[in-house]
């Protein structure tokens, strides 16, 4: 029987990177999937003529993070970011860029004036704290703002939460907020990624796939903005990392420069890691880990139908569900697991006949009112996801877990048509998902599991093991700090 040096569990993007990264490192890996199709939330397929993703997505922190970082180092072929664009909140009566600095705020008169200078001054003084390094995670967005503002203004806050933690203001920290609305930057640079990965003896040549084989197609604007946000970026430039945030939200803080939508959709994220793996790395889908094998605390191996064996464990499922499939956890450890809170998300994806005039932007919009939606207009990124002459929206909503599904669908789809009306007689495609977006939710009280576990040479990866930034941002972080903790224990090279 076939020995592996690693055995990864699960075939989403976290457990994919993790196979990618530990592959080029020289490890002979082993990477397990429960369900037919490799890629778990980060994937496109087909309806009716039109690609939908898993989820409507914008990829974050691209300048100068850890995705970045991976890509960098270990990808053989990167995926092409498009400008992500802007937010925008529509109302009934007007549709406006979502102010990003000082500027914009006074001049934003969706919310009345005296709010805006309210909430203006809250955000300078997070901004102020942060920068002093007071930890701003366990205080809700909710307490930092003064009790009388209009409703307008608590929806408006309510809404922008629910959308960074999946909870309401009460529930979401003040520092959620300022790291999902880019006013503060997580960032990893290569001198920083050396010294928790340690430096591979032959750093990896990486090139753009569209480079080589579109080259007209070539898209080169993001790329000069990156390379201008890095020589700005808090730690590379003499500005002091610490008033770099405050500068932005006084100055500027443009969102595209740091964000973008893979061209091709989110499945050139995975084609990318996909056609980047080693020969050294098998796959097999179909195959349910339904238990970790161990011998004296230290995990051996896996049993799916039949048994497999490694040196080191990955596990990259739910951090909640880990006891299922293994005994002898500690109590104190299951118990910190089940304070893992979990939120789910609807997608309502439509394919229009036609491009209309409401989707005649680059970016998103988000409604807050009743019942609040993001929303992305994705082929106007990219027109091949949708036939000729037609458009293909995303429309992501928070579920209410009180509430039956079918009820929650009926109430997105009013809500679309409220905010949209123009749109329902163009509606030739429609396609819902339910999914839950992020292992954990950031919330003021969630936890977090650790990489390491109480088993020696099992480790976990992915969205609940880091709560720094988002999604697939947040899935690189945390196979950065995995690579980390293999460093650390004799484990990598
Ligand atoms: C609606 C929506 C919107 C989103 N928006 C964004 C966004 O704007 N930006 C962003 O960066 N991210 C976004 N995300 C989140 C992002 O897609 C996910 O965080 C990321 O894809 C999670 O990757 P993962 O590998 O950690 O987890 P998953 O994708 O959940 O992968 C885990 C895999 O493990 C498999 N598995 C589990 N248990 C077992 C087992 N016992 N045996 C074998 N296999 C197992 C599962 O089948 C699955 O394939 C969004 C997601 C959704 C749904």
């Amino acid at each position: 029987m076939d020995k592996y040096d690693v055995i990864v569990v699960g075939a989403g993007i976290s457990g994919l990177l993790a196979a990618l990264t530990l592959s080029k490192h020289g490890k002979k890996v082993l990477v397990l999937e429960k369900t037919e199709h490799v890629g778990g939330n980060c994937n496109s397929y087909m309806v009716d003529g039109f690609q939908v993703d898993t989820g409507a997505h914008a990829i974050t922190h691209l300048a100068v993070g850890p995705l970045k970082m991976l890509m960098d180092n270990y990808f053989d072929y990167m995926p092409v970011f498009e400008d992500y664009g802007n937010y925008h909140i529509r109302t009934e009566n007007s549709f406006q860029k979502v102010p990003s600095n000082l500027k914009e705020f006074v001049t934003f008169d969706m919310l009345p004036k005296k709010d805006r200078i309210v909430l203006a001054q809250a955000i300078t003084k997070a901004l102020t704290l942060s920068t002093f390094g007071v930890n701003l995670s366990k205080q809700s967005a909710y307490d930092s703002l003064p009790n009388n503002l209009s409703n307008n203004t608590y929806d408006f806050v309510d809404a922008i939460s629910h959308f960074l933690s999946g909870k309401s203001m009460k529930e979401t920290s003040v520092h959620r907020m300022l790291t999902g609305s880019s006013f503060v930057r997580d960032s990893v640079t290569q001198e920083q990624f050396e010294i928790i990965v340690g430096s591979k003896e032959t750093p990896q040549h990486t090139e753009s796939i569209l480079q080589s084989i579109l080259r007209s197609n070539f898209h080169t604007s993001l790329g000069t903005r990156l390379t201008e946000v890095l020589e700005l970026s808090p730690i590379k430039s003499s500005i002091p990392h610490a008033f770099a945030s405050i500068s932005r939200f006084a100055i500027s803080n443009d969102t595209a420069k740091a964000q973008g939508y893979p061209r091709r959709g989110l499945k050139a994220v995975l084609n990318s890691v996909l056609h980047s793996l080693p020969d050294t790395v098998e796959i097999q889908t179909d195959s349910e880990v339904k238990r970790i094998l161990t011998n004296e605390g230290k995990a051996i191996g896996v049993e799916t139908d039949q048994a497999y064996y490694a040196d080191i464990v990955v596990y990259t499922g739910f951090a909640k569900n880990l006891p299922d499939i293994i005994e002898d956890l500690p109590r104190s450890y299951v118990d910190e697991l089940g304070g893992i809170v979990q939120t789910k998300s609807l997608t309502v994806w439509l394919g229009l006949d036609k491009k209309i005039d409401e989707f005649n932007y680059i970016g998103s919009e988000i409604w807050f009112k009743d019942t609040p939606y993001w929303a992305m207009p994705i082929s106007n990124y990219d027109s091949s996801l949708a036939p000729k002459g037609k458009q293909l929206a995303g429309f992501v909503f928070v579920v209410d877990e009180n509430r039956s599904e079918g009820s929650e669908i009926k109430k997105a789809y009013d809500a679309i048509y409220h905010a949209l009306p123009s749109i329902e007689k163009h509606v030739e495609m429609q396609h819902e998902q339910i999914t839950i977006p992020e292992k954990a939710a950031v919330t003021i009280s969630g936890k977090f599991a650790d990489i390491r576990t109480p088993i020696k040479n099992l480790y976990l990866a992915g969205t609940d093991t880091d709560n720094r930034s988002m999604g697939i941002t947040r899935a690189a972080y945390s196979i950065i700090e995995m690579l980390g903790a293999f460093n650390e224990d004799g484990n990598l090279h």
